[in-house]
């Protein structure tokens, strides 16, 4: 157990993006940043020394991953408290995405110690920037569970997901991935494969699920994977029984407004149709 002193004012823990293959998408704020604090903790040391080389960064960096998270975090808070500030980077992209971080994020929070982001690269955003999908709403998974209980109860939600899913996926494994899709029902949707972003071979390829699946069953892919599935098309439930749902929203003190979003949205209404039916 790490003993400090507790400052009038703690330090803060800045939450860094680095890039995802891009070196040149370091922020300026992000170099400054990472100089400027007492220590950087990053998930894998040597990985990152390259990149802080690179930018001339001297600040000392600490061992911070998912097999010490445990048993660093306590000493990472006291040193916040201390008034010492530290910076949190991952292997690549957002730290928390998929990566180590939350733990001592939700410590320090705990402990009154400022949280502070600089924002940058990840790989869910910028595959959904790129992909042409709906962007305005989406879900983001992460990885699926392998297998198992877990791996079949997220594909079932993301077949039945309304709106955009964003998953990361390992390249021996997205070719099967896309075919439980397939099989589970979601066959005829549109997705994109992100793959390598931001690097020398960055490729979107777009297809049904089911002819991504047949594609990459014939050959697996290399690299850096986001995959994305359009959301299930709504099923429009008939005139009466919006007319029946809309009724009961207006009963309960729903505004006219909010019953055709609700319309909209729930049921899969046409909005002229919404319109009509919320102002009889
Ligand atoms: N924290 C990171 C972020 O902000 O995106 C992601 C870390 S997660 C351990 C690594 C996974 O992110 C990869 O297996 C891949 O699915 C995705 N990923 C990371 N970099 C990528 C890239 N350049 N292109 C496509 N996918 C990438």
């Amino acid at each position: 157990m790490v003993s400090r002193a507790q400052a009038a004012t703690p330090g803060t823990l800045h939450i860094v993006s680095t890039p995802i293959g891009n070196l040149g998408d370091l922020s300026p704020r992000a170099v400054e940043t990472l100089g400027g604090v007492a220590a950087i903790l990053a998930e894998d040391t040597r990985h990152s020394r390259v990149l802080l080389d690179r930018n001339a960064i001297r600040t000392p960096l600490l061992a911070h991953h998912e097999h010490n998270e445990a048993e660093s975090t306590p000493g990472f808070v006291a040193r916040l408290l201390a008034g010492e500030s530290l910076a949190l980077i991952s292997d690549a992209g957002t730290p928390l995405l998929s990566d180590p971080g939350a733990r001592l994020v939700r410590a320090a929070i705990d402990a009154g110690v400022p949280v502070s982001p600089v924002p940058g690269p990840s790989a869910l955003l910028a595959a959904l920037a790129g992909a042409g999908l709906d962007a305005e709403r989406f879900t983001f998974y992460g990885f699926l569970a392998r297998k198992g209980k877990e791996r079949g109860a997220t594909l079932a939600a993301v077949v039945a997901l309304p709106h955009t899913a964003v998953l990361y996926e390992a390249p021996t494994r997205l070719a099967a991935t896309l075919r439980a899709l397939a099989d589970a029902g979601a066959g005829e949707r549109q997705a994109v494969v992100a793959r390598e972003l931001t690097k020398q071979f960055e490729e979107f390829r777009r297809g049904t699920v089911h002819e991504l699946a047949a594609y990459y069953e014939a050959q697996e892919p290399r690299g850096e994977i986001v995959l994305l599935v359009e959301g299930a098309a709504p099923v429009v439930a008939d005139e009466a029984t919006l007319r029946a749902r809309a009724a009961e929203l207006r009963a309960s003190g729903m505004s006219a407004r909010d019953v055709v979003q609700d319309l909209m949205e729930t049921a899969g209404a046409p909005r002229n149709l919404a319109y009509r039916i919320a102002h009889e």
